[in-house]
């Protein structure tokens, strides 16, 4: 397999773009490999420029659940062109869109759509910390919300519990309002709560984080999430940017009977544009503006081509069969590769939600990220990019998701797990 084109490329964009790229995932640093640069995409495959045809788990780290080029998604994006890109005033596709979603939110009354899943978790966090006038909030290592200053924040160490930057360019003094707590651990989360009970705005998690690399609550955590909350007055909010619509129609709060005040948005309700959301209990959003005093705002914001990939997207989804047959097709993936592992004694556990899943290379149960972190690095990267040389696009990081879409055939699924017995053979 060549990739002269897109080292070539590398080079050229390295000049002029950090590291080459706009998202830093992308350049393949964690799999020490160059990434290819894609051309065009289509179905479950895209398409580098030498030529080289992937078949495609990473679908835009998650929003192309319908495949790439979905006919009924494009048609549509195409017809919208004609009657202008962006009107920077109301449109009656925001409204259609927004009863889509809160259909399939039932715990939602109100949304507000901006341009991307970071808006969204900056946007409901000034909001819980406004409605609930305290400035503490509580995130989770490992958990991804987005790049928004008060998120970007890691742990402190030892007996301090007030975060610090996880990035140059976060002040100290933003970070210190950001309490960590581990996933799955309730008692990590009972002591912030202990420790300053009538400081804490809200508590902000990924239901089922993908961020980690998929990893799912163990012991009623959700709801002993929303017990706390409600116990300390604060907000529970869940993060299903990456796991809503991925399970079911709906998130996957759906599944695990949760009741969130507020919920955020991103990747699929987009369709493949940018389209970020955050909603939930009418009480709460109704301080947003202008209806209320929160500011909050956006020149892009329900951009008619964005909102209309967005519908085109969701009502397929809506149609009777679509995610039985996706989670079919994903089980059918993770069956065969568990299985192989399982045959070759490899250490390897393999984390699922709906259609999206990890292969963890550690032998031990992955609850929070100091598991995940047990993984080995160096067998991901081999496997990676022996996949990647068997016509196999995965996500170029351990601490990912993979992601499958309606498109994938049965064929695909043989044509991976192939690859995968080879990529196996070789780690
Ligand atoms: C991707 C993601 C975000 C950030 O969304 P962007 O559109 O990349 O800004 C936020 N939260 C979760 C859970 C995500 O997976």
């Amino acid at each position: 397999m060549k990739f002269s084109k897109s080292s070539k490329l590398l080079e050229r964009a390295k000049n002029i773009l950090p590291g080459g790229v706009n998202s830093p995932v992308r350049a393949f640093r964690a799999v020490g490999s160059n990434p290819p640069f894609i051309k065009k995409a289509k179905g479950s495959k895209i398409y580098d420029i030498d030529g080289n045809i992937f078949i495609d788990y990473v679908g835009s780290w998650g929003p192309m659940i319908l495949g790439h080029c979905h006919p009924k998604v494009a048609e549509a994006v195409k017809k919208a062109v004609d009657k202008g890109t962006s009107y920077g005033a109301p449109t009656p596709l925001e409204v259609e869109l927004a009863e889509l979603v809160l259909e399939a939110f039932p715990s939602m009354e109100m949304v507000r759509f901006v341009n991307s899943g970071t808006e969204a978790a900056m946007g409901v966090i000034r909001l819980a910390r406004a409605y609930t006038k305290r400035d503490r909030i509580i995130k989770f290592e490992g958990c991804y919300h987005g790049h928004s200053d008060s998120l970007l924040v890691k742990a402190g160490s030892g007996a301090t519990t007030l975060g610090v930057p996880d990035s140059p360019g976060v002040p100290a003094d933003i970070a210190k309002n950001t309490y960590t707590a581990v996933y799955n651990d309730i008692n990590s989360v009972k002591m912030l709560f202990e420790k300053d009970p009538e400081g804490i705005a809200c508590v902000i998690v990924e239901p089922v984080p993908g961020n980690m690399g998929v990893v799912l609550p163990q012991n009623d955590f959700l709801k002993k999430l929303k017990s706390l909350c409600e116990r300390y007055g604060a907000l529970l909010i869940l993060d299903e940017v990456m796991s809503g619509f991925r399970s079911t129609f709906g998130g996957v709060q759906k599944l695990y009977e949760i009741d969130p005040d507020m919920t955020c948005l991103g990747k699929v309700i987009g369709g493949g544009l940018p389209v970020g959301a955050f909603g939930g209990k009418k009480k709460i959003m109704q301080n947003l503006s202008p209806s209320g005093p929160v500011y909050q705002a956006g020149t892009l914001s329900g951009n008619p081509l964005a909102m209309t990939a967005g519908i085109a997207t969701l009502k397929e989804l809506k149609k009777k069969g679509v995610y039985e047959k996706l989670l079919s097709t994903t089980d059918k993936l993770c069956n065969g590769v568990e299985e192989m592992a399982k045959k070759k004694g490899l250490p390897a556990r393999l984390a699922k939600s709906g259609s999206m899943f990890t292969l963890f290379f550690t032998d031990s149960p992955v609850h929070n990220y100091s598991d995940a972190k047990k993984s080995n690095l160096e067998k991901f990267g081999k496997y990676f990019r022996k996949m990647l040389e068997n016509c196999v696009y995965l996500p170029p990081s351990q601490f990912e998701a993979i992601f499958v879409s309606t498109a994938h055939t049965d064929k695909d699924i043989a044509k991976t797990l192939d690859a995968v017995k080879k990529a196996f053979r070789a780690i």
